[in-house]
């Protein structure tokens, strides 16, 4: 049976270029490499160049220093240590002003790994928490953050590329007005209130990540969303993990591992696989972008001929739209049938976030974008990557087409 895969936004397939370099870290032989990074010995150190090399393509990729580089176990991981983080921290240095809970401001549309962390950090009483709508097109309202944002404000979260719909946030707007914000509190420039996080897991694969130009703080990464491997991220901040007093704590305690902000044993062969795909994907980034957004305009053009009621979430996703990911809804269809048909034929799509929608059926994104329950549970997500051809577009079409006519 022929084989579709149209998920790329839960998970990449492994680049055999990152694939090797892993290999070569998960020896079977003592003789090979595979240290700990921790060892003072040669294999230790064998283990130490191999993060560290990655950690300066990384830190180059995203324009900052390689020490402000941490790896973690994956973008859930990061975002949690940068919420959680950044929270602590500051109720440390409190300690004297207990009665003041700090706000945190993030997007409705942001994924789980941000939104359920900031819930739970409000039911301990640790945060007022705020949640930005987003309007109609998918973006942030941008005078509805300016008025949610006050000094008591430590930590905006908003994400860069959507993992849904594929929206993008305009970052650059966004830090400007925090930046600005933060001016008018003390013009010395001194305070770093609020700290600017942005969740880019989705983003890297097109878009400039560069944290100078962009002005965020802290950056969320992921390696299998790049073509590496699962279990591997990254949270990288600018100018922000070695501040006195620290603006950002660990979350777990141990050894002294990446600088101490998240101890434990580095997964080396993954972090090693990290840095290769993230230079492979900058080396294709622009040809890759250019390639996959013929492939939406064209899966657009044919999904039109399925029917006049077939529509992407939201109805315009002209601007301000990744290439790689496109919502669609098909209103006649129960979204959890198609994907089950579409499987029997060898397709491979998702309902919405491959994370949520296993336990929950009604995505909050789409909530957020005021779409109806009946469209939402109509919607699949359907993303494109490295191997998408327009011959799997047109297989996709023709499956549906025939799921559609068995119907009627
Ligand atoms: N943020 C976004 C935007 C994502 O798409 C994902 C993966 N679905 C994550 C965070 C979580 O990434 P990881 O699987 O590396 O924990």
């Amino acid at each position: 049976m022929k084989r579709v895969y149209l998920d790329y936004a839960a998970s990449t397939p492994l680049d055999e270029n990152v694939w090797r370099v892993m290999k070569s870290y998960f020896s079977p032989s003592v003789n090979e490499k595979y240290g700990n990074a921790g060892s003072l010995h040669a294999w230790g150190q064998e283990a130490v160049n191999a993060i560290d090399d990655s950690r300066e393509i990384i830190a180059r990729a995203l324009g900052t220093e390689p020490r402000e580089v941490v790896f973690t176990s994956g973008a859930t991981e990061a975002n949690n240590l940068a919420l959680r983080g950044i929270v602590n921290a500051w109720h440390k240095n409190q300690r004297h002003r207990k009665s003041l809970i700090p706000r945190v401001i993030v997007s409705a549309i942001e994924h789980v790994s941000i939104l359920e962390t900031t819930e739970d950090l409000e039911k301990d009483g640790l945060v007022d928490l705020v949640i930005l709508p987003v309007k109609e097109n998918g973006i942030v309202d941008l005078e509805k953050l300016k008025k949610a944002l006050n000094q008591d404000t430590i930590l905006v979260s908003i994400m860069y590329v959507n993992n849904e719909i594929g929206s993008i946030q305009p970052i650059r707007e966004i830090s400007n007005i925090i930046l600005n914000f933060r001016k008018s509190l003390d013009p010395s420039g001194y305070w770093l209130y609020p700290v600017f996080h942005t969740d880019a897991v989705q983003a890297l694969q097109f878009f400039d990540c560069d944290m100078c130009t962009l002005d965020v703080d802290l950056m969320t990464i992921s390696a299998h969303k790049v073509y590496g491997p699962k279990g591997a991220g990254a949270l990288c901040g600018k100018n922000i993990f070695y501040k006195s007093p620290k603006i950002i704590e660990p979350i777990t305690t141990g050894g002294s591992q990446e600088f101490s902000i998240r101890p434990g044993t580095q997964n080396t062969p993954a972090i090693a696989g990290f840095g290769r795909a993230v230079s492979i994907t900058l080396s294709k980034q622009k040809a890759e972008y250019r390639r996959v957004r013929e492939l939406k305009k064209y899966f657009l053009e044919k999904i039109k001929t399925l029917s006049p009621d077939v529509h992407t979430n939201p109805r315009d996703t002209e601007r301000n739209f990744s290439p790689h990911i496109i919502n669609v809804s098909f209103p006649s269809m129960s979204a959890e049938d198609l994907l089950v048909k579409l499987d029997l034929r060898g397709i491979g799509i998702s309902l919405g976030a491959a994370c949520s929608l296993r336990v929950k059926n009604e995505s909050h994104v789409l909530r957020a974008l005021n779409v109806s329950e009946e469209t939402a549970l109509s919607s699949i997500r359907i993303s494109f990557g490295r191997e998408t051809e327009k011959s799997d577009i047109d297989y996709f079409v023709k499956v549906v087409r025939e799921i559609l006519d068995s119907k009627s």
